[in-house]
């Protein structure tokens, strides 16, 4: 509690003319009895559309971030839980993946219609188990929706093909079909749309799903699978199972009924999915670890840059795997973008995520706070000069100062992996040709942004850049009719768009021969 007093100490409360509030109080307790009395603070896990604990009675708490108060416990699972999802979810597959596509759709815009209806209780859901600003919680709740609206129009568009046969008795069709049973591994920073990014393509294709959220924020999924239930989702088409995550990937890996693993997370945990996956065939997905470029050239326009650049580095507090990692800055800039850039940064106001004006929020656990700390020695150790920042904020907990870091180089950690967390380094570069090939030295490809006034220069920067997200002159660009994936050691495939349709279905050709009629 005494940890409560001090988060809250010196901010503003949300007035009820605000956003989002219906009444809506800026204390958690409130925030709490809101979302219990909107019955969506779910507190079991979901197989076969029961509400069930873990056999063994084990729990696990969730925190929130903020304060360090327990929000709720939830079911500690492991294998024999998982396996009766896996059972649920193939029994399940026969009849759903058979409905026909209207009718698939139609059930899937009914959770999205929910989804929007109750959009204010997920947002403080999603604010108090993983510490993201309210407003940026609310922003999180309509991208998420969008994939379950999407893909509820998508399931109507699933078309085959017919070649034109090289024998005149033949006729060659090829038919799309679900790929089977789903298992899909989802991470903290997006608690709801990591989830419908995957749940919703699969859905509208045919598929069902086991879903394993993180530990550190199963209550937004699981208030999101009570509303697929509300939706007419049939039980057993999608099942939330949490709690030991080596246990209940190996038993997802392990069985020949899962036809199908997706996941989003860190490169580490990707690969061993992706190595367990081999020796079932399963057809996988992976959105892995980032390290952002974000170059910004001479002839950008600075204010487009400094707004961008901010967007795409301190969003989620840093915590996002499209989030800038490192800022390239042409030396003819370098000093002004600083200036203004810090400024920017010194604007930002932290605190806990319900408070009104809040920025910036917590980072998700200490752990992230040590890496943060790890990697702004290692640049200061190196010769790099911290010129906003670089310390844990006096707010305690998990709160630490938004940080700049200047005259970061190819040698510091800063530069090398993904610090997720709220830290910008500011890398200096003489040309273009400097600036790809200092973007490209990393093992990841998943986004870059680049800020120049000039469209011959973006053409050529974005077809040198290895990435498989690029933003030109703005920050934030995915979207739910948008392609997301990484190429190199940032994944495999592509989420959202049409192309989000193809990893969870098979192609099959079928032949007709011996068309000898009229
Ligand atoms: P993480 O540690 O890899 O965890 C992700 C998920 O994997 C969690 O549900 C976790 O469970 C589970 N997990 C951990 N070990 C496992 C194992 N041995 N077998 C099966 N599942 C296991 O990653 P994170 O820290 O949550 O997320 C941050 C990372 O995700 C960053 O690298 C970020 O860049 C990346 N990310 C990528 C994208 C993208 O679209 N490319 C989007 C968001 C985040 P528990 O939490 O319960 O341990």
């Amino acid at each position: 509690m005494a940890m409560r007093r001090v988060a809250f100490h010196g901010r503003h409360l949300l007035s009820s003319s605000h956003l989002f509030c219906r009444h809506m109080s800026t204390e958690p307790m409130a925030a709490l009895d809101r979302i219990r009395n909107s019955g969506l603070l779910k507190t079991q896990g979901l197989v076969g559309g029961k509400w069930i604990d873990s056999y063994d009675g084990k729990k696990i708490e969730v925190q929130n971030p903020a304060t360090g108060d327990v929000i709720a416990s939830v079911p500690c699972m492991g294998s024999k839980e998982t396996t009766d999802a896996i059972s649920s979810a193939y029994s399940t597959y026969s009849s759903w993946s058979k409905l026909t596509a209207a009718e698939r759709s139609k059930t899937l815009r009914n959770w999205y219609d929910l989804i929007i209806k109750h959009k204010d209780e997920l947002a403080l859901l999603i604010t108090l188990e993983q510490g993201k600003p309210i407003k940026e919680a609310l922003g999180e709740v309509n991208y998420g929706a969008s994939f379950i609206e999407f893909f509820s129009e998508e399931a109507k568009r699933i078309y085959g093909d017919i070649i034109p046969a090289p024998l005149s008795d033949r006729r060659l069709l090829v038919l799309k079909q679900p790929v089977g049973v789903v298992g899909a591994i989802t991470p903290w920073n997006f608690p709801l749309a990591m989830i419908t990014r995957k749940v919703g393509p699969a859905l509208a294709c045919g598929c069902t799903v086991v879903v394993k959220p993180s530990e550190f924020t199963p209550l937004t999924a699981l208030a999101a699978a009570d509303l697929a239930l509300q939706a007419g989702i049939p039980p057993g088409a999608l099942n939330i199972v949490m709690g030991n995550a080596p246990e209940i990937g190996d038993t997802l890996l392990k069985s020949t009924q899962v036809r199908k693993i997706t996941f989003t997370g860190s490169t580490a945990v990707g690969k061993k999915l992706m190595e367990g996956s081999a020796s079932t065939v399963k057809k996988v997905s992976l959105e892995l670890g980032g390290n952002a470029p974000c170059i910004v050239f001479d002839d950008a326009d600075i204010d487009v840059a400094v707004k961008g650049s901010l967007a795409a580095k301190f969003r989620n507090s840093g915590q996002t795997c499209v989030c800038a990692n490192r800022i390239l800055v042409q030396e003819g800039i370098y000093e002004e973008f600083a200036k203004a850039f810090v400024k920017a940064v010194q604007g930002m106001q932290v605190g806990n995520g319900l408070v009104e004006g809040t920025s910036q929020g917590p980072l998700i656990n200490e752990a992230a706070v040590q890496k943060v700390e790890k990697f702004v020695n290692d640049a200061t150790s190196k010769g790099a000069n911290v010129i906003l920042g670089g310390r844990r904020h006096s707010l305690g907990m998990t709160f630490y100062e938004p940080t700049v870091v200047s005259n970061v180089n190819r040698d510091m950690l800063l530069f090398k992996d993904e610090v997720f967390g709220p830290v910008a380094p500011l890398v200096p570069f003489k040309t273009e040709e400097d600036a790809i090939s200092m973007a490209n030295d990393t093992n990841a490809g998943l986004a870059a942004y680049i800020f120049t006034k000039s469209i011959p220069r973006s053409w050529c920067v974005s077809e040198a850049l290895e990435y498989g997200l690029i933003g030109v002159n703005e920050g934030i660009i995915s979207n739910e009719v948008a392609p997301f994936g990484g190429v190199k050691q940032s994944g495999l495939g592509r989420e959202g768009s049409k192309y989000g349709m193809d990893e969870y279905l098979e192609v099959k050709y079928v032949c007709m021969g011996n068309l000898k009629g009229t």
